[in-house]
């Protein structure tokens, strides 16, 4: 990578990026000037008019969001694309702005890190509408992590497991490591989730997986599914839990990691706005869904 930026960068990917759309068969203008605005490339595609502009000296939210409601006013999809980008808290339906990185000449787009996408990919699926805004992001995967757990009272090594990331069809990946303490109805033991764990676990010689059950926790007083030892049957208490989950969420002490693809009976939508592209999958949810059946 370059400490500098290549002051005709800005040239190169405009000029690639109305190469590659006239390529795809449609009618592209450079440096078209509208009413109180100029398109580095205007693009006429699909009924629709989309203004590109390659953005390489750093321009703030404010100024950017102003030069984007020229577009909007006019009709035009205005889309950023930034060498550095502003800060912003979160993604804007009204503002798809992405990040764009020059690698041994090649130009790739990343949609906020969940995915890095070549710029013939990224223009070819902005302009059929494979990348859409999303209020909602919804998690078809989870990634579980297997890790040791030494009976406090029989010494015997168990192993449990935890949920360490949602992942969903456009590839964000977001940390979980909580196993919602004291709480029966924990997703880990969820059994689209628990089921395939204790398979593959069966089948796995290396792994003594604590048994899952209802038990009475005298610490709290009350009874709640848990992991106890596989031998003694002592259960191991969510805080006890607790402890050997945070201490491997840097991924130290992590035997095994399986990832778990989740249906939609299994609701685990998140707030969380986002330009999707989920690729083969589907799009993540329009609106917040039921939590759980
Ligand atoms: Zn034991
Ligand atoms: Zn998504």
């Amino acid at each position: 990578m370059e400490l500098f930026s290549n002051p005709n960068i800005h040239d190169k990917v405009k000029y690639e990026v109305a190469q590659i759309c006239r390529d795809l068969g449609y009618e592209v203008k450079e440096e078209f000037k509208g009413k109180d605005w100029r398109a580095d490339v205007l693009v006429k595609a699909n009924n629709q008019i989309y203004a590109f502009e390659i953005q390489t000296s750093i321009q703030s939210l404010n100024k950017t969001i102003q030069r984007q409601e020229k577009y909007l006013r006019d009709g035009v999809i205005g889309c950023w694309l930034f060498e550095k980008e502003p800060n912003q808290t979160d993604e804007l339906k009204d503002l798809p702005l992405f990040k764009f990185k020059n690698i041994n000449d090649k130009i790739t787009v990343s949609l906020k890190g969940r995915k890095e996408l070549t710029l013939k990919v990224f223009l070819s699926d902005f302009l059929n509408n494979k990348i859409q805004f999303r209020k909602i992001l919804s998690p078809h995967e989870v990634e579980v992590r297997i890790i040791d757990c030494d009976c406090w009272k029989c010494n015997l090594k168990n192993h449990i497991y935890y949920i360490s990331n949602l992942i969903s069809p456009c590839h964000a990946e977001l940390f979980d490591g909580d196993i919602q303490m004291w709480d029966s109805e924990k997703l880990i033991f969820n059994p689209q989730i628990k089921d395939k764990v204790l398979n593959y676990a069966e089948k796995n010689k290396k792994l003594n997986m604590a048994k899952i059950k209802v038990r009475f926790s005298r610490t709290i007083n009350e009874s709640y599914m848990s992991f106890g030892c596989s031998s003694c049957d002592s259960i191991f208490g969510d805080w006890y839990i607790h402890e050997a989950v945070i201490e491997t969420w840097y991924g130290d002490g992590v035997i095994d990691k399986l990832i778990i693809p989740i249906d939609k009976t299994l609701n685990l939508d998140l707030e969380i706005p986002h330009w999707c592209h989920p690729g083969e999958h589907d799009f993540c949810s329009l609106e917040l869904g039921t939590i759980k059946e």
